[in-house]
């Protein structure tokens, strides 16, 4: 039902021999947010999203997506986890034919998600000419192209200048208006303050918080002002 969470993890934990990766995680994402995971690099958001989407089993704990076992709602589902398998010499638009014809579906989601991302101008032209915000915003068009309820995005704004920060922005609050759920990793506070609703910060596999990007911000004044003056 409406008022359920999309995520669930239930002390979530995975193990890779002795080292514990992500650490009896708990947490719930709502319908319609974007919720980032917030952490430095090797913090386990990677590992984490993977189990979401069922590609990395859970040594411990657990994960319910979308009433189900994580892994069991592929079909309503759409990912960005790694550099997206895209063609450079073939057109964005050719790009994503292709990958609808995998995915098992139509063509007419091409064209809806190309306008989705806003790039349904530049959609003839070669892949390897864009920019890397417009890369981005196409491995998210594919990630939609099954028209999921929830959208997974492993750090969809790494890289990106200001501008292409805005237009992820812009683009992730058209997709939850849309009625979709945001889950995404970042490693910076200023991208996940200006794009998400919600954040777990993250730090060696253990959850530090988890609040709204405006209690977080509270939360980073009271840290600045505990410093001892100098
Ligand atoms: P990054 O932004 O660098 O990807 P992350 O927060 O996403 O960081 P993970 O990629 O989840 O972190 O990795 C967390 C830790 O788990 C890293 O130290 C990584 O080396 C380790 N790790 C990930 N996958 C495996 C694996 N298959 N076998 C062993 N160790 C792994």
């Amino acid at each position: 039902d409406d008022g359920d969470p999309v995520v669930t993890t239930d002390r979530l934990t995975k193990r890779y021999g002795s080292r514990t990766v992500v650490d009896a995680l708990s947490l719930q994402v709502r319908r319609g947010e974007v919720f980032g995971f917030l952490g430095p690099n090797g913090a386990g958001k990677t590992t984490t999203l993977r189990m979401l989407l069922g590609l990395v089993r859970p040594t411990s704990g657990s994960a319910t997506v979308l009433g189900r076992p994580a892994g069991a709602s592929v079909a309503q589902v759409g990912a960005l986890v790694e550099g997206p398998g895209l063609y450079p010499y073939l057109s964005g638009r050719d790009n994503l034919r292709v990958l609808a014809r995998y995915a098992g579906v139509g063509a007419d989601r091409v064209a809806a998600v190309l306008d989705t991302v806003a790039l349904t101008d530049r959609a003839g032209d070669r892949f390897g000419t864009y920019s890397l915000g417009m890369k981005q915003r196409l491995g998210i068009a594919a990630a939609l192209l099954k028209d999921p309820a929830l959208v997974v995005l492993d750090e969809p704004t790494n890289g990106l200048d200001p501008a292409g920060i805005t237009e992820v922005r812009t683009l992730l609050r058209r997709l939850v208006a849309e009625g979709r759920t945001v889950v995404l990793s970042s490693h910076l506070l200023g991208e996940v303050e200006q794009i998400c609703d919600r954040v777990a910060v993250v730090a060696s596999g253990r959850l530090l918080v988890e609040s709204s990007v405006e209690e977080l911000r509270g939360l980073g004044r009271l840290v600045v002002d505990a410093r001892p003056l100098d």
